[in-house]
């Protein structure tokens, strides 16, 4: 298939090594990150939305250094190859603000709006890096680009020239994350969910962990951020999805096991994310109904008509559906009724407040659950510590849990033998 984003970033590499072979001295790579353009969105509508991003999509173009030299990344920024002259800092100063300029020129929407969008520049040369390879100019401009962002308005004509950038000081780089998913350095860990009262294991939750060669084992919160804002979430959960029904597949005398797994909104964006999973489910021989997929409210806040589909072809395939972080997200309680969904996740900061008397939390509970159970739903208590959660959430009729209580989240092979043993957690 062609035209994915890693297609798209794999032929901008290729791109930008052709480019440094051919004429190393004038090639540069600036990162463009739009001023709040999720505003625009907000303020004017997504039709509005559309003509201002191709507007600038196209200023990109122009300044690129030739064709399948812009990169898209995310929805507020772009990354470009473009020619230099002047590789002093003042030289490369002057093309940083120049795209400023060029980018926050007005637009006119049909004949009436005037939007101007504000931007900063990060930019490295290559004539000021030893060893000039593409992934190392990517980083550079990526240094360049969190500097300037760092120093605040984002309006700004900041740039900053980074010379000899270590692509391992900032992890969550966006050139060391693609070496990384290349490198399977993205593995999952499974956290057991529990069945309620019994506290049997009844499947569990993959959760994404990067094995990095000088940092450690990395948390989701350090790159999950920086993974959706260039859309390479979208590579790490593929990932995860494969690994995580692998596992399951062949997991001895696990065939009543579920297996969760995160989707993100990126995911919900991809027309083809059913034909995906419906491939790693045969290619793994996983049987569709052993699989959760969760997506948050918020998630599915960005396009609902588009994610509604998504998610519809996903329940042909018999996987089932969960909405997690429930009470923390924007609230569409219609989304809820409409069948889709299958599990209701309320997020630990429901399950957390102790008790202060008036009954209303434990009120609340109820109240979610019994909504739940009405439009067919199981609920799942997450984040789960104390055995004082434990019985209000019970209580409130929640069926299934999750928690440090149980169980934290560990390998495939601690998880396996956990659940081979049949105890109660
Ligand atoms: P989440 O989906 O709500 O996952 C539950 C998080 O709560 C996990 O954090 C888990 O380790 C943690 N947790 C579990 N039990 C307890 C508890 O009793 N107390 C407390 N305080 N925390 C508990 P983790 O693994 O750091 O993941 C954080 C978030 O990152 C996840 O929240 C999810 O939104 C995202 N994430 C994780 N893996 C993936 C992935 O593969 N793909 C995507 N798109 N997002 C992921
Ligand atoms: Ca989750
Ligand atoms: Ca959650």
């Amino acid at each position: 298939m062609l035209g994915g984003p890693s297609a798209d970033r794999t032929s901008f590499l290729n791109a930008l090594d052709v480019d440094l072979a051919r004429d190393q001295a004038s090639v540069a790579v600036v990162r463009v990150d739009l001023d709040r353009f999720s505003r625009i969105r907000q303020t004017f509508g997504p039709a509005t939305a559309r003509v201002v991003r191709s507007t600038l999509a196209t200023r990109m173009d122009e300044l690129a250094a030739g064709a399948g030299h812009v990169l898209r990344y995310g929805e507020d920024a772009f990354i470009a190859i473009v020619r230099v002259t002047d590789t002093t800092a003042e030289g490369l100063e002057a093309v940083a603000m120049g795209i400023v300029a060029a980018i926050s020129a007005p637009i006119l929407v049909d004949d009436q709006l005037e939007i101007a969008v504000g931007s900063n520049v990060g930019i490295a040369a290559a004539a000021h890096f030893d060893d000039s390879d593409p992934l190392r100019l990517l980083t550079g401009a990526e240094l360049a680009i969190q500097r300037a962002n760092a120093i605040g308005s984002r309006r700004g004509i900041v740039y900053e020239v980074v010379t000899r950038g270590d692509p391992t000081r900032l992890p969550q780089l966006f050139a060391d994350m693609l070496s990384a998913i290349a490198a399977g350095q993205f593995q999952p860990v499974y956290q057991p969910l529990v069945s309620l009262p019994e506290r049997t294991i009844s499947g569990a939750e993959a959760l994404v962990r990067w094995q990095h060669p000088l940092h450690g084992v990395l948390s989701p919160i350090e790159f999950i951020g920086e993974a959706e804002r260039s859309g390479l979430i979208r590579d790490i959960d593929a990932q995860m999805r494969e690994a995580a029904c692998a596992t399951f597949a062949s997991m001895a005398a696990g065939g009543r096991l579920v297996v969760s797994v995160n989707l993100s909104a990126a995911d919900l964006d991809a027309p083809d994310l059913a034909e995906q999973v419906q491939a790693t489910l045969s290619g793994t021989g996983l049987r569709a109904d052993r699989l959760v997929l969760e997506v948050t409210e918020t998630a599915l806040s960005q396009d609902w008509a588009g994610a509604r589909r998504r998610l519809e072809s996903l329940k042909e395939l018999g996987v089932r559906l969960a909405v997690d972080d429930f009470g923390v997200g924007h609230m569409f309680l219609d989304r809820l009724s409409t069948g889709l969904f299958d599990i209701l996740k309320i997020d630990r900061s429901l399950v957390i407040p102790e008790d202060d008397g008036s009954g209303r939390h434990a009120a609340l509970l109820s109240a979610i659950n019994s909504m739940a159970h009405t439009l067919g739903m199981d609920v799942v208590a997450e984040g789960v510590e104390t055995d004082e959660q434990l019985d209000r959430v019970m209580a409130a009729g929640c069926t299934r849990a999750q928690g440090y209580l149980f169980a934290p989240p560990m390998s495939s092979e601690a998880f396996a033998a956990l659940a081979a043993s049949g105890a109660p957690l």
